[in-house]
């Protein structure tokens, strides 16, 4: 899988990929990310990236002929390619998605700055508007760290065989039971004594059970989605 990310702030996306999971997954091959500057594709004396809006307001607008250039510099396999905006106004991006993403073969992100990109670049080149949440931020290098650290930990390989992804919250529509390490007792607080049992079958009721009062209690609104077994409906019933 590949990542291109077309941003004018590259040092920082360069930063966070240099580190742990990601790191490592770029060094087996597992991901190639490629981390394009907008302003080298910015013209005249200054490489101005940005311009006042037409019709007055507040703020500076991305100009379109740098993203346009910078797309254009994006060696891509047409057709499956994907080019995404990172935007407040866009879709929710979510665990469904991350799981759809990890099986493309290319992504192309664009991360913009100010009070956003010209209009015209989504008319032309955009496939997709993606939002991190409803909130605004200065830049979409944010979202863009997001987007890639949630998907390519799907990837086959990056996590290992040693760690499954199936458990973890919004899998299945839930949110992940608690979870304890050593030691055993910590400011007075035991761990619950059926994680000690080493009986896997009572571990695995309580660890679902967990899970789904977790759920209940603090978003309910998953559980419209979750994928219950009847084991889980008796237990929400209970
Ligand atoms: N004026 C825009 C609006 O009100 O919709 C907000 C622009 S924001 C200050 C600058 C850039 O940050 C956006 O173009 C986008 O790339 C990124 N951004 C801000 N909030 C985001 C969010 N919630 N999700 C994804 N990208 C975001």
């Amino acid at each position: 899988m590949r990542f291109d990310v077309l941003t004018l702030f590259p040092e920082m996306i360069e930063a966070y990929l240099r580190q742990g999971i990601l790191a490592r997954a770029i060094n087996k091959g597992l991901v190639n990310i490629k981390l394009v500057n907008i302003r080298d594709f910015a013209r005249g004396r200054h490489k101005t990236t940005d311009d006042r809006p037409y019709g007055g307001g507040e703020g500076m607008i991305m100009k379109p002929g740098p993203i346009d250039r910078a797309l254009k510099s994006v060696d891509r396999v047409e057709g499956i390619s994907r080019v995404i905006l990172l935007s407040p106004q866009g879709k929710q991006f979510a665990q469904p998605m991350a799981w759809d993403m990890s099986q493309w073969h290319q992504v192309i992100l664009i991360c913009g700055r100010y009070e956003g990109v010209d209009e015209r670049i989504l008319a032309t080149h955009i496939d997709l508007e993606l939002s991190v949440g409803d909130y605004v931020l200065t830049g979409g290098e944010l979202g863009a760290m997001v987007v890639i650290d949630a998907v390519v930990r799907l990837i086959p390989g990056v996590l290992g065989g040693e760690r499954s992804t199936l458990e973890d919250s919004f899998e299945e529509g839930l949110l992940k039971y608690p979870q304890y390490t050593r030691p055993r007792t910590f400011q007075g607080m035991e761990v619950p004594g059926i994680l000690l049992s080493g009986d896997h079958e009572k571990i695995r009721v309580w660890r679902r059970r967990e899970s789904l009062r977790r759920t209940v209690e603090r978003r309910p609104d998953l559980l419209k989605q979750a994928r219950l077994t009847a084991e889980d409906k008796a237990i929400l019933a209970e």
